[in-house]
C-alpha cells in the first residue's frame, strides 16, 4: 500500500486561512454568518474557520466572538443510506443562539466525495430554519460526485481513484500534526 502526504500542517493552516478570507470576501463581511461543521472532522475545521474569521475581522476593527457564530450539524438521521450504517451519533447538532433564519450558513466538511453527506446536511438545515443562503467549504474535494452539488470554497482539489483513501488527520481529533494523506 503506497501512501503520499498531500497536505502538510502548514498547507492545512494556509488552506483554511484562504477559505476564511474567501468567505468574508464573498459575503462582504461576517454579518449574519453561521459556520456549521459536519461531524466528525468538519466540526474542528468549522471552529478554526470561525476563529480565523474573527481574527481577520478583528484586524479590520470589528470585534467578533467566534463562539457566537459557529456550531455543528449532525446529519446521522438524514442520510439516505441509514440502514447500511451503524447508528452512532458522533456529535449532536449545536446551533448558535441566533439560529439560522435569514443567515448565511456555511457548511464545513473535511472531504467532499459523492455529495450525499451534503444533501443530508441540506435536509438537516431545512428542519432548523430558513437560511438566506447556504454555502459549502471543504478541505478536500476528491471528485466522484453523484449529485449536483459543488463546494463554494475548496482547500485542495485532489482528483482520486475510487479505490484510494484519503486520510484527514487533525490535531483536535487525531492528536499530533495536521496532515492529509492519500493511500492506494
Ligand atoms: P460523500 O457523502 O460526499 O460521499 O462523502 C463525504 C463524507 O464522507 C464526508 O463527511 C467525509 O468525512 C467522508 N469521506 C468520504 N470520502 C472520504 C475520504 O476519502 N476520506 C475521508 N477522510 N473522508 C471521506
Ligand atoms: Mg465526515
Amino acid at each position: 500500500m503506497a501512501e503520499r502526504t498531500v497536505l502538510q500542517p502548514d498547507d492545512v493552516s494556509r488552506a483554511l486561512m484562504r477559505i476564511s478570507h474567501q468567505i468574508l470576501e464573498v459575503n462582504q463581511g461576517a454579518d449574519d454568518l453561521v459556520v456549521l461543521g459536519i461531524p466528525t472532522r468538519g466540526v474542528p475545521l468549522a471552529g478554526r474557520i470561525a476563529r480565523n474569521i474573527a481574527q481577520i475581522a478583528g484586524l479590520e476593527g470589528h470585534d467578533l466572538d467566534p463562539e457566537a457564530f459557529v456550531g455543528a450539524l449532525d446529519i446521522t438521521m438524514y442520510r439516505d443510506d441509514l440502514r447500511r450504517r451503524p447508528l452512532t451519533q458522533s456529535h449532536p447538532t449545536e446551533v448558535p443562539l441566533s439560529g439560522i433564519d435569514g443567515k448565511v450558513v456555511v457548511l464545513v466538511d473535511d472531504v467532499l466525495f459523492s455529495g450525499r453527506t451534503i444533501r443530508a446536511a441540506l435536509d438537516a438545515c431545512r428542519d432548523l430554519g430558513r437560511p438566506r443562503a447556504v454555502q459549502l467549504a471543504v478541505l478536500v474535494d476528491r471528485g466522484h460526485r453523484e449529485l449536483p452539488i459543488r463546494a463554494d470554497f475548496v482547500g485542495k482539489n485532489l482528483p482520486s481513484a475510487r479505490s484510494e483513501r484519503i486520510d484527514v488527520l487533525l490535531s483536535e481529533i487525531d492528536g499530533g500534526d495536521d496532515r492529509v494523506i492519500i493511500r492506494d
